[in-house]
């Protein structure tokens, strides 16, 4: 998965350490994160030493976002030099692409940083504009003390299986741009337990009723704010799929040998699949030749 970087470490410790020349910087602007295209077409996140024009201004302004072993990654709010001398505005898809994994992480993890600050710039309860936190990663609102922390919303994604076969489903065009087979997914609502929240959205999305739901790993997923719970589930009586038409298209209970293989095991959704096709990730592996990505 997106965020399986080992041996590589990731480091949150909160704190402001003065930037330097070779230190990652991240710029985006709405959706879009500026990046160094690579002559074999691969991307790279810039360090401030290669803009030497700007450099200076920019540490200033820079905000720490966390490290990666001893590379240290900043969030910059403001550029003069934009999409020139080989840099590119890319979206912010490259990074299920980008190599390495852990440079892909550090980019992805910093669009869901720069979205929270874009986002709360004023405070939400009077309308004053934030500040940064000085001891935590925070926005604090000076003139009446709200704390607002970066937006990481809760969502179960689960396989639900019957013997041999599991319930896949593809999205809407309208609903989701993702067009492969998908597990049953959901955000957590007020007042639930992921549990609580297994059974209703399985229930809203394709009328089933499931036990024993047993949680397999969780994913943050900056891609959409989201921290993905994973879950198997059993199915617990009728196994007739009643479709919620708004959200999907189609949806039906599939055998191991019609669960398509993944070639970019980077989501959760992806390893429960895989999971229960082949019983464990190193049988996947094995079968496929594929290699966990680096
Ligand atoms: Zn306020």
């Amino acid at each position: 998965m997106i965020q399986d970087i080992g041996p590589h470490r990731f480091d949150l410790t909160y704190g402001q350490p003065e930037a330097q020349d070779e230190d990652f910087m991240l710029y985006m602007k709405s959706n879009q994160t500026l990046l160094k295209k690579t002559e074999d077409g691969n991307y790279e996140i810039p360090r401030f030493g290669d803009f030497p024009n700007e450099k200076a201004r920019l540490k200033m302004k820079a905000y720490y976002l966390f490290s990666i072993d001893n590379m240290k990654y900043y969030y910059v709010k403001e550029m003069i030099q934009g999409e020139e001398n080989g840099y590119e505005f890319c979206k912010t898809t490259v990074f299920r692409t980008m190599t390495p994994l852990y440079q892909a992480f550090a980019g992805i993890t910093a669009t869901q940083i720069h979205r929270w600050k874009e986002s709360r710039q004023f405070c939400g309860r009077c309308g004053h504009p934030t500040e940064d936190s000085k001891k935590e990663r925070a926005l604090v609102c000076p003139h009446c003390g709200q704390v607002e922390y970066p937006k990481i919303s809760p969502a179960i994604i689960v396989g639900i299986t019957n013997g041999d076969k599991i319930v896949m489903s593809r999205y809407r065009v309208s609903s989701n741009p993702y067009r492969g087979y998908a597990l049953i997914a959901g955000f957590v609502e007020i007042g639930e337990s992921f549990e609580d929240t297994v059974r209703r959205e399985v229930m809203e999305e394709v009328g089933l009723k499931v036990k024993n739901i047993r949680y397999y790993k969780s994913q943050p997923w900056a891609f959409s704010d989201t921290e993905m719970i994973g879950f198997f589930a059993e199915l617990d009586g009728d196994d007739t799929i009643k479709l919620e038409e708004d959200e999907l298209s189609e949806a039906g209970w599939y055998t191991r040998e019609e669960i398509p293989d993944e070639t970019i095991m980077n989501s959760i959704g992806s390893e429960l699949k895989m999971v229960f096709k082949y019983g464990s990730l190193e049988n996947f592996y094995a079968a496929t030749g594929l290699k966990p990505a680096e």
